[in-house]
């Protein structure tokens, strides 16, 4: 996050502005809801269609789920701690995903990456206390505030922080379809060599990815986003914006250990 927050999460006010406009907040929330109730309608804007950035047909925004694994291994034990995202984040979430994806909703619909990241804070509370409050982040200046889906502290206490069902402001360029697992620290060494946090990450991101049939390729570092196959942004200006966390040798070593854990069946979830 640090590098998610202090330097960088994600979107980007001023320069956002290029492309697609969203229209008054009770016209994309009214827009949105009729999204929610229209199964039918593809998410994608027609502005997008001509957009070079778009991502392929088969991973494009918007697109049906594929099928739940019928049998997913157990759910580690979850501590609540919601931030508020009240009506008024909720509009700016659905705003900044008009802007910078072309979709017209701030729901996180069958997530198809998870990012793994650290956030150069030294315990939860501090963390929470940077999440909680919906204010435009220090690098991009956007609302609504940066967030991650779930918090993991260095006793491998894990806090959620914002429900699967809506996006959350955590990496450029994936949001739309990315969970965002943050993890109490200041690098990359120092999560992979905490035991406790990193049992608890390996068996929430083991979760995640059966729950949701994520592949284990697709279960990311931060700095890993852009060579993401999902990767798209509309904002010209931050197509190449990703940050220092996680990065590619850092992930093979989680990737291998989370591959070590098990494959998506409930035997050996321990
Ligand atoms: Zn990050």
């Amino acid at each position: 996050m640090a590098a998610c927050l202090a330097a960088a999460c994600s979107g980007c006010g001023g320069a956002a502005g290029a492309g697609a406009r969203p229209a008054s907040t009770r016209d994309a929330l009214a827009h949105d809801n009729r999204t929610l109730t229209d199964r039918r309608s593809p998410a994608v804007t027609r502005g997008q269609a001509a957009d070079n950035h778009a991502p392929r047909a088969a991973t494009a925004p918007g697109r049906p789920a594929r099928a739940v694994p019928a049998s997913v291994p157990r759910r580690p034990p979850i501590v609540q701690d919601l931030i508020p995202f009240g009506a008024r984040r909720r509009a700016e979430m659905l705003a900044y995903a008009i802007r910078h994806y072309g979709l017209h909703t701030y729901r996180l619909r069958h997530p198809q990456v998870i990012v793994i990241h650290y956030t150069e804070t030294p315990d939860f509370a501090s963390t929470y206390r940077i999440f909680a409050p919906d204010v435009p982040d220090s690098e991009l200046h956007e609302l609504p505030g940066t967030c991650a889906h779930f918090v993991i502290d260095r006793d491998g206490t894990i806090h959620q922080l914002v429900p699967l069902s809506i996006m959350c402001r955590h990496t450029v360029g994936l949001n739309w379809t990315a969970i965002g697992i943050e993890h109490v620290g200041f690098s990359d060494a120092q999560v992979l060599s905490d035991r406790a946090q990193m049992r608890s990450s390996l068996r929430l991101t083991r979760w995640l990815r059966c729950r949701y049939g994520i592949a284990l390729s697709n279960v990311i570092g931060h700095n890993e986003s852009l060579t993401s196959r999902f990767h798209h942004e509309r904002v010209a200006a931050l197509r190449t914006q990703t940050h220092d966390d996680f990065v590619h040798a850092d992930m093979r070593v989680y990737r291998k250990r989370l591959r070590a854990l098990g494959g998506c069946t409930a035997a050996g979830s321990g």
